[in-house]
């Protein structure tokens, strides 16, 4: 099975990391450095898609979907669209969750997406699963893994970062995770304040 690889990113920009622990926040955070000088969509193109869903367990090859989707370039460009309005949708309803506000208008939004995957969904090994044959199939889990957090206790566990906008769930004991990553907001944070003593020393 041919699988399929992600194309050279653009000098400077980076790997996606997917650091949210769960797949519909995964799917938010696919704008890498949203407000920085490096910002990347990451799934602009349906390739991009594609790796995204390879990397995070969606699908475990994506050769076919991508031999159909240069085939079909405009199915392809409105999957491409889709997956857009969905990541919108996510990042307002699970946003509103973390500003303490109802839904209404992420549900609004979401609504369609999570109706299209459940009516997409047949029996596989007993339970209802998805057959990644048509081109907006990788969408299909996502919207569904956003219906089941919405749903479940988790939704409590949602936090933003304190350095960027990026959604996560807190699966640590105490509830003390502030950052998307350590190593991303979390270190900027500490070399902010770092330069900040430094300039508050200089001026004594
Ligand atoms: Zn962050």
């Amino acid at each position: 099975m041919e699988t399929v690889q992600a194309a050279a990113l653009p000098d400077g920009i980076r790997e996606l990391p997917i650091v949210a622990g769960d797949l519909a926040l995964d799917f938010a955070n696919t704008v890498d450095d949203p407000l920085g000088p490096l910002r990347h969509d990451h799934v602009a193109d349906y390739r991009g898609l594609l790796v995204w869903a390879r990397r995070t367990g969606v699908l475990t090859e994506g050769g076919e979907l991508l031999r159909s989707a240069e085939a079909n370039r405009r199915g392809a460009a409105t999957v491409v669209r889709r997956a857009e309005s969905l990541r919108t949708a996510i990042n307002l309803t699970f946003g509103a969750l973390v500003d303490g506000v109802p839904p209404d208008e992420g549900w609004r939004q979401l609504r369609p997406f999570v109706t299209d995957a459940i009516g997409q969904a047949r029996i596989q090994d007993g339970r209802p699963g998805w057959e990644y044959t048509e081109l907006a199939a990788p969408l299909w889990p996502v919207a569904h893994a956003a219906y089941e957090l919405l749903t479940g206790d988790e939704r409590r566990r949602i936090k933003r970062c304190a350095g960027c906008p990026w959604l996560f769930l807190d699966q640590s004991k105490n509830n003390s995770r502030r950052w998307c990553s350590m190593e991303i907001c979390g270190l900027n944070e500490k070399m902010r304040r770092y330069t900040t003593r430094r300039a508050e020393r200089r001026l004594r």
